[in-house]
């Protein structure tokens, strides 16, 4: 998608260890023309799937799934990284490890929300070692969902997030590849 890619040349900031700083219209200010224009994409890429529900994490997830579940017209299910009080019953759970953060985290989802009828689009905001995804992935397969596939806004294609979800037979959409960074320099696929 030209429009997010050029956003990411123009205001994307690299900081070291690779990561793509988008604080400006992605992950801390929204640029609400750019999540609509992603929102309708996902629709387009994933139309024809029925899709009846959205699985995210929080936090940087859950803006991007809530517009595209606009366009596709379905509920948003978002994992909780910490089992607060105010999720309670039986849980899905998965542990991930954030390279990013250099932490381990659970992420739980009710079982009551995620049901064996329901067919799931997960979306994140990137895909770059792919453990959130796969943690997402294992928690569709316990509950015996049907997983249509996955979305997110920009993939790391240098590192092997995108390669582990796709051998395992799933459909993964990226509305940016990113190819490599040199320096300052961000490619896309
Ligand atoms: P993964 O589990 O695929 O390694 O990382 C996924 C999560 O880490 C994403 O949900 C995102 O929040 C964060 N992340 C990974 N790489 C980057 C990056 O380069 N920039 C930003 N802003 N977040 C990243």
């Amino acid at each position: 998608m030209k429009y997010l890619e050029n956003m990411i040349r123009e205001k994307g900031e690299v900081r070291p260890g690779g990561i793509v700083k988008v604080d400006s219209f992605l992950n801390h200010l929204l640029d609400y023309e750019l999540y609509r224009e992603m929102g309708k994409e996902f629709k387009r890429l994933f139309d024809g799937e029925a899709v009846n529900k959205i699985l995210t994490v929080e936090a940087s997830g859950i803006g991007i799934a809530c517009v595209a579940a606009q366009y596709f017209e379905v509920p948003v299910l978002f994992a909780k990284k910490h089992k607060t009080s105010n999720i309670d019953g039986e849980l899905y759970s998965a542990s991930v490890h954030s390279f990013t953060h250099g932490n381990d985290y659970k992420m739980v989802v009710a079982k009551k929300y995620l049901l064996p009828t329901d067919r799931v689009l997960i979306i994140d905001d990137f895909l770059a070692n792919g453990q959130a995804m796969l943690g997402m992935i294992n928690i569709v397969e316990q509950a015996g969902a049907h997983l249509c596939g996955c979305g997110v806004a920009v993939e790391k294609a240098f590192q092997q997030g995108g390669e582990l979800v796709r051998q395992r037979g799933v459909r993964v959409e990226a509305l940016a590849r990113i190819k490599s960074i040199d320096e300052d320099k961000i490619s896309f696929c």
